[in-house]
């Protein structure tokens, strides 16, 4: 069995230190899981002109990538071992990779928290390059299949909808028809592995409303691109929170 791949709707930062229905998801699948030999998580919040892997040192190697939020979110703890193994391993799969010395950001730490609490399994992240098409994205995804096939676990961590512009502070705010025609559409494509029709998203008519900036969803193509053949989707949260924020997550399961 390859190790896992997973799409995280990260969404509210708080959802760090805050027990919430998705919170309990988090911890619930992490029941399921075995650890995995690393992860290699592509986050939402690591933007990159070219393709490159971060190297973070361990203690204390966290970015508090957010601003304006509680103390005890700044807080929070995260001391996982990096995975420095697997950058030649990476170096082989992607020509010209490029090394960074960087700190988890949160789209990485407050979802490993809940996952693998004991921050016991050595991490890595992959910069999103800011410069390939949606395509591109979901090549590189395919890319990394054979990791899993090697015991790494993959990551994506974003959101299916994400517009600032549109939040509602409250959580159980009430749902904006946009974000659920968009959320459903994603959930259809990704239930029918219609990954084209995600490569595409900008042909949506909601895209620029879910996504000002796309960056919080590109994360989903490659989870996306990481699935085999004989693989779909599996959700495991599937709420709009905040009035506009699509927390749909979801985890790789052999089709029956
Ligand atoms: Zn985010």
């Amino acid at each position: 069995m390859p190790a896992p791949v997973v799409f995280i709707g990260h969404g509210n930062p708080m959802n760090a230190i805050e027990d919430t229905p998705f919170t309990r998801s988090l911890t619930q699948l992490s029941q399921r899981l075995e650890k995995p030999k690393a992860i290699l998580v592509i986050s939402a919040h690591w933007l990159s002109s070219s393709c490159e892997v971060s190297l973070h040192e361990s203690d204390d190697a966290l970015m508090y990538d957010m601003y304006g939020f509680p103390d005890p979110l700044y807080e929070v703890e995260y001391p996982a071992p990096n995975a420095n193994f697997l950058y030649e391993r990476l170096q082989g799969l992607f020509v010209g990779i490029k090394v960074r010395d960087r700190a988890l950001d949160h789209g990485t730490w407050s979802v490993l928290k809940y996952l693998f609490k004991d921050a016991d399994v050595p991490v890595m992240q992959f910069a999103i390059g800011s410069s390939l098409t949606m395509q591109e994205h979901f090549e590189l995804g395919k890319k990394l299949r054979v990791l899993r096939q090697e015991g790494v676990m993959i990551i994506g961590s974003g959101n299916v909808t994400h517009s600032l512009l549109s939040i509602n502070w409250d959580r159980e705010g009430s749902i904006v028809a946009w974000a659920q025609e968009f959320h459903d559409f994603v959930h259809v494509a990704l239930q029918e592995k219609r990954f084209d029709a995600l490569i595409n998203i900008r042909q949506h008519p909601y895209t620029s409303k879910a996504h000002p900036s796309i960056e919080h969803f590109i994360p989903l193509l490659y989870s996306a691109g990481a699935l085999f053949e004989d693989e779909e989707a599996e959700f495991f949260y599937e709420k709009i929170e905040h009035g506009s924020l699509s927390m749909l997550s979801w985890i790789s399961k052999r089709s029956d």
